[in-house]
Order: C-alpha cells, then structure tokens, then sequence
C-alpha cells in the first residue's frame, strides 16, 4: 500500500487529529464486505477483498487535497440467502442496520459530515438505502451508496452474463483472479443461471419485478452467473474500469456541499 492510501486509513490518527480532519469536510468510507459462500471455487472473503481493493485503488488516484478515510472493511453483513452453506458468516438485517448506525453515529459524533458506504454484497443493497436515509435523518450525515456492480464497466461481459452472472460469476471470479489468484481454485469453476423463474417475460430474480429468494432456490452449486467465462486478464481490466469509475464518484462525493435551506429552494421553485 502506498504512502498516500496509507495516510487516509483513519485508525492511523490520533483522537488529538480527528477534529482536524473532520472539520476540513472530511469523508469517511466504510468499505461493507461479507464473509459468504462464493461457489466451490471462490473464498468466503470475496467481497470484502473486492471492495477494500477497490478503496485502494481509487484512493492511490484521488488528487491529495480531497479529504477522504477509510475504514476497515465491515467484514460480515446480511448474507442470509446463503445461509445454509458452510462458512458463511451473517448477521442479521436487523443487526447489520444496527452496526452500521452506530458506526454512523460514531462518526457524526467526532465531527463528520460524509459517509460513504461501498458496498460489495448484492443481499445489502435495500437495507443500506433504508439505513443510509434513517442515518441522514438522525444524524444529519450526508450517506452516498455506492454498489460495486454499478462500477463496471460494459461491454465486457454478455448480455445473458451481465443480467444474470450476479454472485460468483464471471465478474467476481474474474476480479478475484486478478487480486489474489492464489484464493481461485480453477479446476472448481462452473456455470449456473437460474431456473427458478420461467415462462414469464417480465418476473425476473433481480430487475423491475423480483421475486425474493434463497440461493438454494435458484443455485445447486451457489455459483448464479457463468465462471467458466472469468479470466485474470478481465479481471484486470474490469477492476481498472471499476477504480476509475469509483474515484469519479468520490471526486463529486468531495464536492457534494449538501441541500440549500429549504427556504431557498422554494425561492427558486417559484421564481
Ligand atoms: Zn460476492
């Protein structure tokens, strides 16, 4: 890691520095992992290494003045639709929402102004929007979510793959190839979509009109999406593709000043 991402890990400072930091309009990250099945072939950890990579990387571009820090990785969240395959570690939605609360809390409490949550794990994504608007409303905080899938670039993968590839397919196997291949066990790769949804055109797992489900449901295997199309060299290229995009989001996320009075605004709407 280098000097200038080493700088912005927050637990690095003093409580004597924080104060300081947070008044120059600093903005916290918290990298949200989970510890959760990834198929045969892929670890528990993938999508905490995904994100903690991808906080690094896009800090290593950030131009130096721009006040963000980072925190270690939440490490565990809501994995309960993989729940019954061995390794996985979950909280609750409650507990999960709860964590993240008093994170926020903390941090609105020493000063901070901005959270950001980059987020690695498709099962959290309606929970942190509920969490990020109750965090604004009792806090204060300004909550940006960031959903790593929304970072890719397209074009990479097929449509089928890009719909459907949502957990330890070829994006994920891909990324994990290129950051730490030695936790890649290729000789386990497969391909599965699922067939929970058929003859119906508009139904879908994900999308416009989901059904909820557990990855028993949909998965034999636990792979959703097909790994057989990974490689390291994708991998390369779509975590590339994925820190640019990040570092433009924290870029605006900087420049972000927050609501105009509601006063204002009303002005204007009426002219
Ligand atoms: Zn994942």
């Amino acid at each position: 890691m280098s000097d200038a991402v080493g700088d912005r890990f927050l637990g690095r400072y003093s409580y004597i520095d924080i104060p300081g930091l947070a008044a120059k309009d600093g903005a916290v990250i918290l990298p949200v992992g989970a510890m959760e099945q990834h198929g045969p072939h892929m670890p528990l950890f993938t999508d905490a290494l995904i994100v903690q990579s991808l906080v690094a990387g896009a800090l290593e571009r950030l131009p130096e003045d721009h006040p963000f820090f980072y925190l270690y990785p939440l490490a565990y969240s809501y994995s309960m639709e993989h729940a019954d395959f061995a390794g996985t570690v979950t909280l609750s939605a409650q507990t999960t929402m709860s964590v993240l609360m008093d994170i926020a809390q903390s941090l609105a409490r020493s000063g901070f102004r901005k959270l950001v949550f980059l987020n690695g794990h498709g099962g959290n994504v309606g929970l942190l929007h509920v969490t990020a608007r109750e965090i604004h409303i009792k806090t204060g905080l300004w909550v940006f979510v960031i959903h790593g899938g929304s970072l890719a670039p397209k074009g990479i993968f097929d449509d089928k793959e890009r719909e459907e590839g949502i957990h330890a397919g070829a994006s994920e196997t891909s990324l994990v190839m290129s950051l730490m291949p030695e936790w890649v066990r290729e000789d386990r790769i497969v391909g599965e979509y699922p067939l929970l949804i058929q003859d119906a055109s508009l139904l879908s797992v994900e999308g416009r009109f989901p059904v909820a489900w557990s990855t028993r449901d949909v998965s034999a295997s636990g792979v959703i999406g097909d790994a057989r199309q990974a490689s390291s060299s994708t991998g390369d290229a779509l975590f590339d593709g994925m820190v640019e995009k990040l570092s433009k989001v924290l870029v605006e996320i900087a420049h972000f000043q927050g609501a105009t009075s509601s006063e204002d605004n009303a002005i204007r709407i009426v002219g």
